[in-house]
């Protein structure tokens, strides 16, 4: 389970949510073209099991992520303009050829409804790169105007507020929005955040190594050209980029770790709102809240109290000068994608050349599909909807959910270390699931969006200001419970355990994820994988500590809470020792929730897919039994090639292990897969102490 924190490369949104999602690239770029060309009917054919893919030279009990993926990762290198490269980043990529062809009809088409002209309209403006290039600055102008005319930090927090609000940031200085009551999941209320840092996460401030250094200085630089873009002279944007730097310096060192915040006892600080306001009281609230317009509340959660104590202290230890340039510098950053060539390819070297490897930017029109999807994702996701997801593979995918969840049923009810009292509030939990699929059953309206064919600064604005809206007109109103977090044609899944739900977008359960062509072992390895990863996570080390309507409420006796944190420690250990790159090792505390639903979910799914297959006779393909079949199906899931850059990033801010202990690090705990390949114990993927949990 991760916080996102909307530090996203596009515009982001003000929300704070607790997801725990699947992938381990979903905040990476988009891949490169396909080989299949642009198609409006549907996405080209990948095979689930895909044995050219396989390097059969390797032993599978040594290795069987390379027994899987070795023909793959030889035969797919990363493309220029990636930072790892993937078979879910492949149909990520199919899907946005078959997302650009559906805009460009919307973009040029006479006849057109209300949705398609906003989807055409916003992906036309975008594409048109003179036309962003002609406009230069003027779009940041008058926020920069803003900041230019306060005059004290009275001035600077309605300025705040205003730049959280229309430009987003979401955070700026610190994030604010809305966020579900710990206490009562059926209800919204006010949430201020830590925020407002460059770089990916506070410990590239606080790491004191040779690379974590060189990462700071070459920040440092970077910031010195946004200023010297805004206009400053050499010598001004180094100061300014100095002081940058050192606002950021002490707010990180007083930022929770992602660790502390899996914890959700450690995000959750109720208050009022005078008690929020007198941790920060240099700060104007009152002018900030002004200009930020919320529906009234009386109850903040203040997720990270000590982040604005020193918040506090910063506020009065740095001249307003020094804020306001702060605040320049991060309006310019947070639009550099959105404006001029010069701003994206600036931000672009630094981001994702310089951290993390790409070696080139993506073209125009794949950056403008995501704008759309970004901006008005379920307008987009109505006819990519139409276009893929039949209702014959809705019921499908719905079955194997179901499948999988009588095995998630059958296992509580066989664990021999959990006791019945537990066990009965386990069920519950498991039976309350809500199980989505494919899409929203009602679809967001944008009609209060308005999109312009020629104004595409404008057009973001306008898609941010109705995304930051809806996220603050949440507060004080009923937890929406059919509402999606991603959109239809995102590559991903998630499970959200303050609304006890699953959800499997059109986009994640297409070839060569789910298979219709497939027989079920590669299918229930893959799709069913990942269903069960998803229902693990109600049941990991966070999710577990909310009930079954989504309530931070203990629902287990002391003794089998120890012997479950027993268990999940044997995962931590597990991954501790496995090297990410160079000599970075998994911090194993991070990555423990998804590495318990890595675990669990093929454990579930290999139960479900027995079950489901009893009464059939099962004949061996392509020199492999069908157990055989099911591991190989589930190991190519994730095959893949990352670069060295992104594999250390990700070391610090991704819940999720890399690809290859995804999947080693699973099956040396699965006895049924030493079983379906004859491996001996003392082998690689035998575990000599195998950990258990569901
Ligand atoms: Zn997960």
């Amino acid at each position: 389970m991760t916080i996102q924190n909307n530090r996203c490369a596009l515009n982001c949104i003000i929300v704070f949510l607790l997801l725990t999602t699947f992938s381990s690239a979903q905040s990476a770029p988009a891949p490169h073209a396909a080989d299949a060309a642009p198609s409006a009917t549907g996405l080209p054919y990948r095979p689930s099991l895909d044995v050219s893919a396989m390097n059969r030279s390797v032993d599978p009990c040594v290795d069987l992520y390379e027994y899987s993926c070795g023909g793959w990762r030889k035969a797919n290198p990363i493309p220029p303009d990636r930072t790892s490269w993937g078979r879910y980043s492949q149909l990520y990529e199919d899907n946005l050829v078959l997302l650009r062809s559906i805009l460009e009809r919307a973009a040029s088409d006479k006849n057109r409804d209300a949705v398609d002209q906003k989807i055409g309209d916003y992906y036309g403006s975008c594409v048109d790169e003179a036309a962003v290039n002609r406009r230069g600055l003027t779009p940041i102008k008058p926020q920069l105007d803003a900041i230019a005319a306060a005059k004290s930090m009275r001035d600077l927090a309605a300025v705040l507020g205003r730049l959280q609000f229309e430009d987003l940031g979401g955070e700026i200085m610190f994030g604010t929005g809305s966020i579900q009551d710990p206490d009562n999941s059926d209800q919204q209320i006010a949430a201020v955040d830590q925020g407002g840092l460059g770089l990916p996460d506070r410990d590239y401030y606080t790491n004191d190594d040779a690379k974590s250094k060189e990462n700071r200085e070459r920040y440092v630089q970077y910031v010195q050209k946004i200023f010297t873009m805004l206009g400053d002279s050499p010598a001004q944007a180094k100061t300014n980029a100095d002081a940058v730097m050192r606002i950021e310096m002490v707010m990180a060192k007083a930022s929770q770790t992602r660790t502390e915040r899996r914890d959700p006892y450690k995000i959750m600080h109720k208050m009022s709102r005078a008690e929020q306001a007198a941790l920060t009281p240099n700060f104007d609230w009152d002018a900030y809240w002004k200009a930020l317009n919320p529906p009234p509340f009386q109850i903040v959660n203040v997720l990270s109290p000590d982040f604005m104590k020193q918040l506090n202290t910063t506020l009065a230890a740095e001249p307003v000068e020094n804020w306001k340039n702060y605040l320049r510098f991060h309006i310019a950053n947070i639009n550099a994608p959105n404006l001029t060539d010069e701003f994206s390819t600036t931000h672009f070297d630094f981001y994702q050349k310089y951290l993390r490897g790409a070696q080139e930017q993506q073209p125009r029109w794949k950056r403008c599909v995501q704008y759309v999807d970004r901006g008005l994702g379920e307008a987009l996701g109505q006819a990519y909807v139409r276009a893929v997801f039949s209702p014959e593979l809705k019921a499908s995918t719905l079955k194997m959910l179901e499948e999988i969840e009588k095995a998630m049923e059958l296992r509580i009810n066989q664990l021999d270390w959990m006791s019945p009292t537990t066990k009965q509030q386990a069920l519950i939990k498991l039976h309350a699931i809500r199980n989505k699929i494919g899409y929203p059953d009602k679809w967001r309206d944008y009609s209060a969006v308005e999109i312009k064919p020629d104004d595409f600064a404008g057009n973001v604005r306008n898609a941010t200001i109705f995304e930051a809206k809806r996220q603050l007109d949440k507060i004080g109103t009923p937890t929406d419970r059919g509402e999606w977090q991603i959109t239809p044609p995102t590559v991903d899944a998630y499970y959200n355990p303050q609304v006890n739900d699953i959800n499997f977008p059109a986009g994640v359960l297409q070839p060569p994820l789910y298979d219709a062509k497939m027989d079920d072992a590669p299918n229930y390895g893959d799709t069913g994988g990942t269903i069960g990863h998803e229902l693990t996570h109600a049941f990991d080390d966070e999710g577990s500590q909310f009930d079954a309507k989504g309530n931070l409420k203990n629902w287990w006796t002391p003794e089998d809470q120890k012997k479950f944190e027993e268990r999940t420690k044997c995962v931590d250990d597990q991954y501790s020792q496995y090297v990410a790159v160079d000599d970075v090792h998994l911090n194993g505390k991070l990555t423990l929730g998804e590495n318990v639903a890595d675990l669990g979910g093929e454990i579930l799914a290999y139960i479900a897919w027995k079950d489901a297959t009893k009464d059939l006779k099962l004949e061996p393909k392509d020199g492999l039994t069908p157990e055989q079949r099911f591991f190989v199906g589930f190991a190519q899931w994730d095959c893949s090639n990352e670069r060295p850059e992104q594999l250390r990033e990700w070391a610090v801010t991704n819940p999720h292990s890399p690809a290859r202990y995804r999947i080693n690090g699973v099956v040396v705990n699965m006895p049924e897969f030493a079983g379906a390949f004859s491996c001996k114990q003392g082998q690689p993927m035998v575990s000599a102490k195998v950990c258990k949990i569901w």
